[in-house]
């Protein structure tokens, strides 16, 4: 076992942090395998409680229930008069991520980065069962791709361990960059650039150039795996990576596939089930693909077929004992992972094709154009019927957009779930999809619960 830092190698490992000990004297034997704990709910005697200061909380507070659990050391931004040893540092997020860094480097492993507008987590699960064919894998649990969840990912790592993959999400610029300075990632995937969080960074060319900060971080010797049908993300990605790249896609890319009926497809003649319905995660079935050759595995594994269970609201599909099926797609949305889903709507076989849609977030000046693009999506694709959970603008949008497709906007989920217990029959597939804080997930239980 990889033996964790002792409090005076932790000392100067945040050394840059302008690290200073207290209460050294009162160090104990360590024990056998200490590792850093940000939750006293979690922690277990032996380990370092690191107090992180968020907006609703402060893990200051918490020193003392530390100690009594049996902490060994503290890691804060002040002083504590708890009599424990403690490293007192300026940032103790940052030394959150010095220490997920360091910890990483004592680990001569294959580490996956994914990063992009959508599809990590779908291209996360697949990576990691994947690559759970070959050995043993540590991955991001649920969505933990941020600031706290990448080292806390990381300082998860043990010698059974013989690969990690890691998520990495952003809200604006100069996130990933830290990230991909704390992952040292051997592959790095951009699934895509789109048009998430376009309301705080202003442009698709700012979006793309945030994404490829993961590139810009990676060792040299590294594997960047690009999506090859997004030509602004391979424009952006040449201007900081000049080593090892593989392009992946359906129409162009190094690494080709070719969708075959019954949901496989074909690479380089070898035939693979799709573990996933849809054109969008056939792609990200290639990036996974592309990581596998990277590592220089043999893909034979792979040709028996991978499952991947994602986490809630994400591809989850439904059938009432009424032949009516639920697409569960509340978990986010997007401009493209709207249009991904409402393609899988029309292509599933039915009587009826009904979108339940809500807003998406956080597009500040592009919103009504994206709404209205969606709309006209519904339109083009000739569904049956479009509901919106939204009677404002963006609502508005999406219905113009949709007309002369019927439609029709509701303000609360009950009206909603209302309306849809009296319309829906046999026969009828539905999809539903908003943004997260929009609680569409509501509707799709108060469906499956009333049968
Ligand atoms: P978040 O930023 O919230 O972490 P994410 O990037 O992890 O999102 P996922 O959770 O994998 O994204 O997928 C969200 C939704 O995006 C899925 O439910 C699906 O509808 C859609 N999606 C997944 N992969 C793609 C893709 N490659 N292109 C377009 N849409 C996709
Ligand atoms: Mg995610």
């Amino acid at each position: 076992m990889t033996p964790f830092a002792t409090p005076t190698q932790l000392l100067n490992i945040l050394s840059p942090l302008d690290a200073t000990a207290e209460n050294f004297e009162l160090i104990a034997p360590p024990a056998s395998h200490p590792t850093v704990s940000t939750d006293t709910r979690t922690l277990q005697p032996g380990d370092i409680f690191l107090a992180l200061r968020g907006e609703t909380f402060d893990g200051h507070g918490f020193v003392q229930v530390a100690k009594q659990q049996g902490a060994s050391l503290a890691i804060v931004d002040q002083a504590m008069t708890t009599p424990i040893p403690q490293i007192v540092v300026q940032d103790t997020l940052a030394a959150y991520q010095i220490l997920g860094q360091w910890w990483r480097q004592q680990f001569q492993i294959p580490v996956i980065a994914i990063t992009g507008s959508v599809g990590k987590t779908t291209t996360k699960e697949l990576i990691a069962a994947a690559l759970g064919c070959y050995g043993k894998v540590l991955k991001t649990e649920a969505n933990y791709n941020n600031e706290i969840g990448v080292p806390k990912t990381l300082l998860q790592l043990t010698d059974d361990h013989d690969f990690a993959v890691i998520e990495m999400g952003m809200r604006g610029p100069g996130e990933i960059a830290l990230l991909s300075r704390v992952a040292q990632a051997t592959v790095g995937v951009i699934t895509n650039v789109g048009t998430a969080h376009i309301g705080r960074l202003g442009s698709r060319e700012a979006i793309a150039q945030a994404k490829c900060e993961l590139l810009a971080q990676l060792p040299k010797t590294s594997t960047a795996i690009l999506n090859g049908e997004q030509p602004l993300l391979l424009a952006m990605a040449e201007k900081v990576w000049a080593e090892k790249t593989i392009t992946y896609g359906l129409e162009t890319g190094k690494l080709r596939g070719t969708l075959l009926p019954d949901n496989q497809i074909e690479i380089n003649g070898q035939v693979f089930p799709l573990p996933l319905p849809g054109r969008h995660n056939a792609l990200n079935f290639l990036a996974t693909i592309a990581v596998t050759q990277a590592l220089g595995l043999d893909l034979m594994p792979l040709q028996s077929g991978i499952t991947v269970q994602l986490p809630p609201g994400r591809a989850k599909r439904y059938t009432l004992e009424t032949d009516i099926v639920l697409l569960d797609e509340t978990y986010n949305a997007g401009l493209e992972s709207m249009l991904a889903s409402l393609q899988i709507l029309a292509e599933t076989p039915g009587t009826r094709r009904i979108a339940v849609l809500g807003p998406m977030r956080e597009l500040g000046d592009y919103a009504v154009a994206l709404h209205q693009e969606v709309g006209a999506r519904v339109k083009d694709l000739q569904l049956d019927q479009l509901l919106i959970l939204d009677t404002e603008a963006e609502g508005q949008a999406l219905a113009q957009g949709a007309t002369p497709i019927p439609t029709q906007q509701f303000s609360q989920h009950q009206d909603l779930i209302e309306h849809l217990k009296t319309i829906i029959g046999p026969g009828d597939r539905l999809l539903f999809k908003a943004s997260h804080s929009v609680g569409l997930d509501r509707v799709v239980k108060a469906l499956r619960e009333s049968g």
